[in-house]
């Protein structure tokens, strides 16, 4: 199997390529086969990157939002006509299964171009009556806006950040994960193909190295990184320097909150939804849930019958419902957590190892009960498919202990009792909540955490905020009333 791509990074409207640059494996997680070798990018290659998003962004901030919202959704159609390319490329840069690949992934960054196209030509300013003077606002374009991507989900992370940054006139220069380098350069040539000018969404290869060159640039306006908590400070510091804006989508360890009066098949499902879709590596898991005494057994019941029939397997087959981990570096430190789950005391429903499949990165679906809030189940991310089960008391109860974590990325209820559901999400420390629903993110909805999750959001009206700035006219009407 091969997926080598016509060059590693695509700069300026063209596929680039230095040989001198470390070199990237990339690996199908289903066999630990090589399925295509890129480089890193060289310092010349960032800085000429970065010399042609500079280059061109100046005309795309000038350019009409109409016709910038013409190119995105033609971006759009044409993701959505070649999906099933594209979704199978997904799948072998990331193991996940073509079941999620072709209904998620560049499904959603379709729909993050339609969206934020639609949204283009509706950013305006204000206009500040003085009497006789006046004040009005103008949205401008940030500049040149750096996107850092994580492995889990490549492509939609790269339509997320450069929908929002291309659509209110910015360019956007993106470092895929090295672990999931591929789903981005497709991006770059179907933007091309929608009639976007050279530079303005160009991609270099690399490890954290080649980002951090990045995120410290003097042409760079903002830096946008979807990535761990350690990075994100890293990151953080790295674009306080230059007194840059960021977006930070951080990691969680986020709570979903089961009490006795809900529905214990739709409680269960998105229980699983929230822990094993993605084989568990989904940054807003709710993966510590919190199920109410009185309901215990019948959830862990039904949990446990239900994640038994969840299909392993190779992650082309139409019937596969998980794949493996992304990479042998997850596989051990997911293994590592589960052996350590067990060794401080956590039940073992189900699962709890490896999964014998060809030579892939698998791991059984797995549940453990009885885990209390001090074991480090319940306090890491585990980024696998590893679910915790806690029990609680009292609503009280359950939401300080739901708090009591220093992530707070998102957060979940289910009960039948909608003016609890509101009453509990109201007080509980998480930017993107649920109401019997999980992991549910529309692009119209915006998405992000808070605490050590992450600053800014995604998604929704609310990413004008974070890729925008407004600049301030004050216009004088009469003489200007100078004492000196
Ligand atoms: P990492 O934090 O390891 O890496 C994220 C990105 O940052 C990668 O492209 C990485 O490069 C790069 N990077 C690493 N060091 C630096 C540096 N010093 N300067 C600039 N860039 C750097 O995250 P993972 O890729 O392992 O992804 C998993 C994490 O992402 C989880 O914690 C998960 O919760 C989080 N996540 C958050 C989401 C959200 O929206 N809140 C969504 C999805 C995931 P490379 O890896 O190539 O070395």
């Amino acid at each position: 199997m091969k997926a080598q791509p016509t060059a590693s990074h695509f700069i300026d409207g063209a596929y680039a390529e230095d040989t001198a640059g470390a070199t990237i494996e990339v690996i199908y997680p289903a066999t630990g086969e090589v399925i295509a070798v890129l480089h890193e990018a060289t310092p010349a290659l960032v800085d000429r990157a970065l010399a042609s998003a500079a280059r061109a962004q100046t005309a795309w901030a000038a350019t009409r939002p109409v016709e910038r919202a013409r190119i995105l959704r033609r971006a759009a159609d044409i993701i959505r006509e070649r999906n099933p390319d594209l979704a199978r490329l997904e799948t072998l840069d990331t193991g996940k299964p073509l079941q999620e690949t072709l209904v998620a992934d560049w499904p959603s960054g379709a729909d993050a171009l339609e969206y934020f196209a639609g949204l283009a030509p509706t950013v305006v300013g204000q206009t500040i009556p003085l009497g006789r003077d006046f004040v009005y606002t103008l949205r401008e374009a940030l500049g040149v806006c750096v996107g850092i991507g994580a492995w889990n989900y490549p492509s939609q992370i790269a339509c997320w950040k450069s929908a929002p940054a291309l659509a209110f006139g910015n360019a956007m220069v993106f470092k895929p994960s090295e672990v999931t380098p591929l789903g981005a350069l497709q991006l770059a040539e179907i933007f091309v193909e929608a009639g976007l000018p050279p530079g303005l969404f160009n991609v270099v290869q690399g490890r954290g190295g080649v980002g951090a060159a990045l995120a410290t640039d003097s042409r760079v306006a903002k830096v946008s990184l979807t990535g761990s908590v350690p990075t994100g400070r890293k990151v953080y510091a790295a674009a306080a320097a230059g007194v840059r804006h960021v977006t930070m989508e951080l990691g969680g360890k986020s709570p979903l909150i089961v009490f006795d009066d809900a529905s214990v098949e739709d409680a269960v499902g998105a229980a699983m939804l929230g822990n094993f879709y993605s084989a568990g590596q989904v940054c807003s898991n709710g993966t510590r849930v919190f199920v109410q005494k009185g309901i215990k057994d019948r959830f862990l019941d039904r949990l446990a019958a239900r994640t038994a029939k969840i299909l392993l397997g190779d992650p082309l087959d139409d019937a596969t419902q998980m794949g493996p981990l992304v990479s042998a570096v997850q596989l051990d430190k997911v293994l590592g957590y589960i052996a350590t789950a067990k060794s401080e005391g956590a039940r073992l429903i189900t699962g709890g190892g490896r999964a014998a499949l060809n030579s892939g990165y698998y791991v059984q679906p797995t549940v453990f009960a009885d885990v209390t809030d001090a074991m480090t189940l319940a306090r890491e991310e585990v980024f696998g498919p590893v679910m915790a089960v806690l029990d609680f008391d009292s609503e009280d109860e359950v939401i300080s202990r739901a708090n009591d974590t220093e992530f707070g990325l998102a957060a979940g209820v289910f009960t039948a009792d909608l003016t609890r559901g509101h009453r509990v999400i109201g007080q509980l420390q998480a930017g993107t909540c649920w109401i019997n629903a999980y992991n549910l993110t529309p692009v119209e909805a915006p998405f992000g955490g808070s605490k050590q999750s992450g600053v800014g959001r995604e998604n929704g009206h609310a990413a004008v905020e974070h890729y925008t700035q407004v600049k301030s006219v004050y216009v004088g009407m009469g003489p200007v009333d100078a004492p000196y």
